[in-house]
Protein backbone atom coordinates (compact mmCIF):
# COMPACT_ATOMS: atom_id res chain seq x y z
CA UNK A 1 0.00 0.00 0.00
CA UNK A 2 1.46 3.30 -0.87
CA UNK A 3 1.93 5.27 1.85
CA UNK A 4 -0.24 8.56 1.10
CA UNK A 5 -3.40 7.99 -1.22
CA UNK A 6 -5.93 10.45 -2.07
CA UNK A 7 -9.27 9.10 -2.53
CA UNK A 8 -11.43 11.04 -5.45
CA UNK A 9 -14.82 10.91 -6.85
CA UNK A 10 -18.50 12.60 -6.30
CA UNK A 11 -19.89 13.30 -2.91
CA UNK A 12 -21.49 10.07 -1.31
CA UNK A 13 -19.65 7.59 -3.27
CA UNK A 14 -17.94 6.23 -0.01
CA UNK A 15 -14.38 8.26 0.28
CA UNK A 16 -14.41 8.10 3.62
CA UNK A 17 -16.27 4.69 4.32
CA UNK A 18 -13.46 3.83 2.53
CA UNK A 19 -10.63 5.37 3.54
CA UNK A 20 -11.80 4.18 7.43
CA UNK A 21 -12.22 0.44 5.56
CA UNK A 22 -8.41 1.10 4.90
CA UNK A 23 -7.47 1.66 8.03
CA UNK A 24 -9.27 -1.36 9.74
CA UNK A 25 -7.38 -3.35 6.69
CA UNK A 26 -3.78 -1.64 8.00
CA UNK A 27 -4.87 -2.22 11.98
CA UNK A 28 -6.65 -5.40 11.89
CA UNK A 29 -4.74 -7.67 14.35
CA UNK A 30 -5.67 -10.93 12.17
CA UNK A 31 -4.00 -8.67 9.13
CA UNK A 32 -4.82 -10.36 5.61
CA UNK A 33 -5.94 -8.68 2.42
CA UNK A 34 -9.30 -7.58 4.16
CA UNK A 35 -10.06 -6.82 7.79
CA UNK A 36 -11.33 -9.45 9.78
CA UNK A 37 -13.92 -7.20 11.05
CA UNK A 38 -14.37 -8.45 14.81
CA UNK A 39 -11.00 -8.37 16.48
CA UNK A 40 -10.66 -5.41 18.76
CA UNK A 41 -8.72 -3.21 16.27
CA UNK A 42 -11.44 -3.62 13.91
CA UNK A 43 -14.61 -2.37 16.28
CA UNK A 44 -12.00 0.53 17.07
CA UNK A 45 -11.90 1.83 14.05
CA UNK A 46 -15.59 0.76 13.43
CA UNK A 47 -16.72 3.22 16.16
CA UNK A 48 -13.60 5.51 15.83
CA UNK A 49 -12.64 5.18 19.07
CA UNK A 50 -8.56 3.58 17.80
CA UNK A 51 -6.27 5.86 19.59
CA UNK A 52 -4.31 5.32 16.15
CA UNK A 53 -6.47 6.15 13.76
CA UNK A 54 -6.64 10.30 13.53
CA UNK A 55 -9.57 11.90 11.56
CA UNK A 56 -9.21 15.09 10.56
CA UNK A 57 -12.55 16.87 8.88
CA UNK A 58 -13.15 20.63 8.06
CA UNK A 59 -14.16 22.80 10.90
CA UNK A 60 -15.10 26.35 11.64
CA UNK A 61 -12.77 29.27 11.93
CA UNK A 62 -10.95 29.11 14.94
CA UNK A 63 -10.86 32.16 17.01
CA UNK A 64 -7.68 34.41 16.39
CA UNK A 65 -4.83 33.88 18.91
CA UNK A 66 -1.42 31.88 19.82
CA UNK A 67 -0.71 29.03 17.63
CA UNK A 68 -0.32 26.60 20.45
CA UNK A 69 -4.31 27.93 22.10
CA UNK A 70 -5.70 27.02 18.47
CA UNK A 71 -4.19 23.67 17.89
CA UNK A 72 -5.54 22.69 21.27
CA UNK A 73 -8.71 24.62 20.28
CA UNK A 74 -9.13 22.58 16.97
CA UNK A 75 -8.69 19.26 18.87
CA UNK A 76 -11.28 20.12 20.84
CA UNK A 77 -13.44 20.62 17.95
CA UNK A 78 -12.50 17.75 15.96
CA UNK A 79 -13.34 15.30 19.15
CA UNK A 80 -17.00 16.63 18.76
CA UNK A 81 -16.99 16.44 15.27
CA UNK A 82 -16.02 12.96 15.53
CA UNK A 83 -18.69 12.44 18.53
CA UNK A 84 -21.32 13.39 16.11
CA UNK A 85 -20.55 11.40 13.42
CA UNK A 86 -20.11 8.17 15.55
CA UNK A 87 -23.82 8.98 16.77
CA UNK A 88 -25.25 9.73 13.85
CA UNK A 89 -23.61 7.34 12.19
CA UNK A 90 -23.81 9.45 8.75
CA UNK A 91 -21.06 11.74 7.75
CA UNK A 92 -22.42 14.55 5.95
CA UNK A 93 -20.74 17.27 3.55
CA UNK A 94 -18.88 19.95 6.52
CA UNK A 95 -20.70 23.18 5.82
CA UNK A 96 -19.35 26.01 3.34
CA UNK A 97 -17.57 28.12 5.78
CA UNK A 98 -15.45 24.74 7.20
CA UNK A 99 -11.73 24.20 6.22
CA UNK A 100 -8.75 22.81 7.44
CA UNK A 101 -6.99 25.75 9.11
CA UNK A 102 -3.31 25.72 9.95
CA UNK A 103 -3.98 24.71 13.32
CA UNK A 104 -5.19 21.52 11.77
CA UNK A 105 -2.25 20.58 9.99
CA UNK A 106 0.12 21.92 12.71
CA UNK A 107 -2.07 19.15 15.01
CA UNK A 108 -1.44 16.55 11.99
CA UNK A 109 2.34 17.45 12.37
CA UNK A 110 2.57 16.31 16.01
CA UNK A 111 0.44 13.10 15.30
CA UNK A 112 2.51 12.26 12.57
CA UNK A 113 5.71 12.91 15.04
CA UNK A 114 4.31 10.02 17.92
CA UNK A 115 4.66 6.38 17.43
CA UNK A 116 1.51 4.96 17.64
CA UNK A 117 -0.18 4.21 21.04
CA UNK A 118 -1.97 0.39 20.25
CA UNK A 119 -0.71 -0.95 16.90
CA UNK A 120 2.81 -0.80 14.69
CA UNK A 121 1.39 1.65 12.38
CA UNK A 122 -1.08 4.85 12.44
CA UNK A 123 -3.37 6.10 10.18
CA UNK A 124 -4.56 9.73 9.00
CA UNK A 125 -7.29 10.63 7.43
CA UNK A 126 -7.58 14.20 6.33
CA UNK A 127 -11.41 14.14 4.52
CA UNK A 128 -12.57 17.08 2.56
CA UNK A 129 -8.90 17.90 1.69
CA UNK A 130 -9.41 20.23 -0.52
CA UNK A 131 -10.78 22.39 2.14
CA UNK A 132 -6.91 22.79 2.87
CA UNK A 133 -7.15 26.74 3.64
CA UNK A 134 -4.24 28.23 2.00
CA UNK A 135 -3.65 31.50 4.73
CA UNK A 136 -2.89 34.65 3.60
CA UNK A 137 -0.20 34.96 1.46
CA UNK A 138 2.24 32.81 3.14
CA UNK A 139 1.33 29.50 2.17
CA UNK A 140 2.15 27.84 5.80
CA UNK A 141 -0.46 25.06 5.93
CA UNK A 142 -0.25 23.70 2.17
CA UNK A 143 3.21 24.05 3.01
CA UNK A 144 3.33 22.03 6.18
CA UNK A 145 1.31 19.75 4.83
CA UNK A 146 3.39 19.07 1.83
CA UNK A 147 6.36 18.35 4.39
CA UNK A 148 4.47 15.50 6.39
CA UNK A 149 3.64 14.27 2.92
CA UNK A 150 7.13 14.40 1.37
CA UNK A 151 8.70 12.21 4.33
CA UNK A 152 5.94 10.55 6.13
CA UNK A 153 7.67 8.07 8.72
CA UNK A 154 7.73 4.41 7.83
CA UNK A 155 4.57 3.52 10.46
CA UNK A 156 1.60 6.47 9.23
CA UNK A 157 -0.90 5.94 6.29
CA UNK A 158 -1.72 9.00 5.02
CA UNK A 159 -5.48 9.27 3.03
CA UNK A 160 -6.92 12.24 2.08
CA UNK A 161 -10.52 12.53 0.29
CA UNK A 162 -11.45 14.78 -2.23
CA UNK A 163 -14.62 15.39 -4.07
CA UNK A 164 -13.03 18.39 -6.04
CA UNK A 165 -9.24 17.39 -6.22
CA UNK A 166 -8.86 19.91 -9.15
CA UNK A 167 -9.19 22.41 -5.41
CA UNK A 168 -5.89 21.04 -4.16
CA UNK A 169 -2.17 22.29 -4.87
CA UNK A 170 -0.34 20.52 -7.74
CA UNK A 171 2.37 20.22 -5.40
CA UNK A 172 0.26 18.18 -3.22
CA UNK A 173 -1.55 16.40 -6.08
CA UNK A 174 1.91 15.05 -6.84
CA UNK A 175 3.11 13.60 -3.54
CA UNK A 176 -0.19 10.88 -3.51
CA UNK A 177 -1.43 8.17 -5.63
CA UNK A 178 -5.04 9.04 -6.87
CA UNK A 179 -7.78 6.24 -6.42
CA UNK A 180 -10.88 7.56 -8.37
CA UNK A 181 -14.56 6.39 -6.94
CA UNK A 182 -16.95 6.18 -9.33
CA UNK A 183 -20.75 5.55 -9.27
CA UNK A 184 -21.66 2.44 -8.78
CA UNK A 185 -24.35 0.40 -10.26
CA UNK A 186 -27.76 0.95 -9.93
CA UNK A 187 -28.51 -2.97 -9.07
CA UNK A 188 -25.80 -3.04 -6.23
CA UNK A 189 -27.28 0.53 -4.72
CA UNK A 190 -30.97 -1.42 -4.87
CA UNK A 191 -29.63 -4.58 -3.16
CA UNK A 192 -27.46 -1.80 -0.56
CA UNK A 193 -30.87 -0.28 0.20
CA UNK A 194 -33.12 -3.12 0.91
CA UNK A 195 -30.44 -4.80 3.16
CA UNK A 196 -29.20 -1.68 4.70
CA UNK A 197 -32.06 0.53 4.21
CA UNK A 198 -35.24 -0.55 4.67
CA UNK A 199 -36.28 -4.03 3.68
CA UNK A 200 -40.02 -3.61 3.19
CA UNK A 201 -38.91 -1.16 0.00
CA UNK A 202 -40.01 -2.67 -3.44
CA UNK A 203 -41.43 -1.64 -6.79
CA UNK A 204 -41.97 1.88 -7.56
CA UNK A 205 -40.87 3.86 -4.13
CA UNK A 206 -37.40 1.33 -4.41
CA UNK A 207 -37.05 2.35 -8.12
CA UNK A 208 -37.16 5.89 -6.78
CA UNK A 209 -34.89 5.67 -4.12
CA UNK A 210 -32.46 3.95 -6.56
CA UNK A 211 -32.65 7.22 -9.18
CA UNK A 212 -32.25 9.33 -5.88
CA UNK A 213 -29.50 7.81 -4.79
CA UNK A 214 -27.65 8.71 -7.97
CA UNK A 215 -24.71 5.66 -7.67
CA UNK A 216 -23.96 7.10 -4.73
CA UNK A 217 -24.78 4.75 -2.09
CA UNK A 218 -23.92 8.51 0.81
CA UNK A 219 -27.13 9.76 -1.02
CA UNK A 220 -28.85 6.60 -0.28
CA UNK A 221 -28.54 6.78 3.38
CA UNK A 222 -28.94 10.47 3.26
CA UNK A 223 -32.60 10.31 1.55
CA UNK A 224 -33.51 7.72 3.79
CA UNK A 225 -32.86 9.95 6.93
CA UNK A 226 -34.23 12.98 5.38
CA UNK A 227 -37.53 10.81 4.80
CA UNK A 228 -37.41 9.19 8.46
CA UNK A 229 -37.08 12.91 9.75
CA UNK A 230 -40.14 13.96 7.60
CA UNK A 231 -42.12 11.29 8.83
CA UNK A 232 -40.89 12.07 12.38
CA UNK A 233 -41.71 15.86 12.05
CA UNK A 234 -45.25 15.36 10.78
CA UNK A 235 -45.86 13.18 13.41
CA UNK A 236 -45.06 15.41 15.86
CA UNK A 237 -47.19 18.53 14.61
CA UNK A 238 -50.26 16.17 13.93
CA UNK A 239 -50.02 15.13 17.65
CA UNK A 240 -49.44 18.97 18.87
CA UNK A 241 -52.52 19.32 16.85
CA UNK A 242 -54.29 16.57 18.93
CA UNK A 243 -53.12 17.76 22.07
CA UNK A 244 -51.01 17.44 25.56
CA UNK A 245 -51.12 13.62 26.45
CA UNK A 246 -50.80 13.19 22.56
CA UNK A 247 -47.62 14.49 22.27
CA UNK A 248 -46.10 13.15 25.59
CA UNK A 249 -47.14 9.96 24.77
CA UNK A 250 -44.93 10.53 21.03
CA UNK A 251 -42.56 11.93 22.66
CA UNK A 252 -42.43 9.40 25.23
CA UNK A 253 -42.13 6.57 22.66
CA UNK A 254 -39.71 8.47 20.18
CA UNK A 255 -37.32 8.57 23.23
CA UNK A 256 -34.19 6.50 21.91
CA UNK A 257 -33.76 8.59 19.48
CA UNK A 258 -32.21 11.00 21.17
CA UNK A 259 -29.04 11.21 19.26
CA UNK A 260 -28.24 14.74 18.42
CA UNK A 261 -27.99 14.28 14.84
CA UNK A 262 -31.69 12.40 14.61
CA UNK A 263 -32.82 15.55 16.52
CA UNK A 264 -31.59 18.12 14.65
CA UNK A 265 -32.75 16.10 11.03
CA UNK A 266 -36.48 16.27 12.90
CA UNK A 267 -36.11 20.08 13.82
CA UNK A 268 -34.90 20.49 9.82
CA UNK A 269 -37.71 18.73 8.42
CA UNK A 270 -40.61 20.60 10.72
CA UNK A 271 -38.72 23.57 9.69
CA UNK A 272 -39.32 22.26 5.61
CA UNK A 273 -42.72 21.50 6.68
CA UNK A 274 -43.59 24.78 8.44
CA UNK A 275 -42.21 26.80 5.47
CA UNK A 276 -44.53 24.81 3.45
CA UNK A 277 -48.06 25.38 5.42
CA UNK A 278 -46.54 29.17 5.60
CA UNK A 279 -46.51 28.95 1.68
CA UNK A 280 -50.04 27.58 1.57
CA UNK A 281 -51.64 29.96 4.16
CA UNK A 282 -50.01 32.55 2.73
CA UNK A 283 -51.62 31.76 -1.20
CA UNK A 284 -54.77 31.32 0.28
CA UNK A 285 -54.62 34.65 2.12
CA UNK A 286 -55.29 33.17 5.14
CA UNK A 287 -53.66 35.87 7.83
CA UNK A 288 -54.26 33.23 11.11
CA UNK A 289 -52.73 30.60 9.30
CA UNK A 290 -49.65 32.64 8.30
CA UNK A 291 -49.14 34.21 12.27
CA UNK A 292 -49.25 30.23 13.45
CA UNK A 293 -46.82 29.20 11.35
CA UNK A 294 -44.56 31.84 11.35
CA UNK A 295 -44.78 31.68 15.48
CA UNK A 296 -44.09 28.08 14.91
CA UNK A 297 -41.20 28.50 12.55
CA UNK A 298 -39.68 30.89 15.33
CA UNK A 299 -40.13 28.68 18.40
CA UNK A 300 -38.32 25.87 15.90
CA UNK A 301 -35.33 28.02 15.09
CA UNK A 302 -34.93 28.93 19.08
CA UNK A 303 -34.62 25.35 19.67
CA UNK A 304 -32.15 25.05 16.81
CA UNK A 305 -29.97 27.27 18.23
CA UNK A 306 -29.60 25.42 21.19
CA UNK A 307 -28.01 22.37 19.37
CA UNK A 308 -24.52 23.19 20.14
CA UNK A 309 -25.23 23.26 23.88
CA UNK A 310 -25.90 20.84 26.27
CA UNK A 311 -29.73 20.21 25.74
CA UNK A 312 -31.63 16.98 26.34
CA UNK A 313 -33.15 16.17 23.12
CA UNK A 314 -36.10 14.99 24.76
CA UNK A 315 -36.61 17.93 27.31
CA UNK A 316 -36.23 20.21 24.01
CA UNK A 317 -38.69 18.36 22.03
CA UNK A 318 -41.01 17.98 24.86
CA UNK A 319 -41.14 21.60 25.25
CA UNK A 320 -41.53 22.73 21.57
CA UNK A 321 -44.26 20.41 21.15
CA UNK A 322 -46.09 22.14 24.21
CA UNK A 323 -45.14 25.57 22.00
CA UNK A 324 -46.48 24.04 19.03
CA UNK A 325 -49.52 22.85 20.70
CA UNK A 326 -50.59 26.53 20.91
CA UNK A 327 -49.84 27.10 17.26
CA UNK A 328 -49.86 24.40 14.83
ZN1 LIG B 1 -9.63 -7.22 12.63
Amino acid sequence: MPQALLLTGPTGTGKQRLALWLAQTVLCADAAAEPCGHCGECRFVGELAHPDLHWLVPIPRLKAGETAKQIDEAKTVLAEALAERRDSGRWEPSDGTAGHWLASVRLLQRIVAVTPFRSRRKVIILGDAERLVVQEANLEAANSLLKVLEEPPADTLLILTAAEPQGLLATIRSRVVPVRLGRIPDEVIRQFLVREVDSTLRGAALERRVVDADGRPGRALQSAADSAAGDRARALLDAAAVGAQEWASLALRQAPWGARGAFADTLDSLAVELRERLARAALADDRRGLDRALTALARVDAVHETLGTNVNPQLALAELARDLERVA
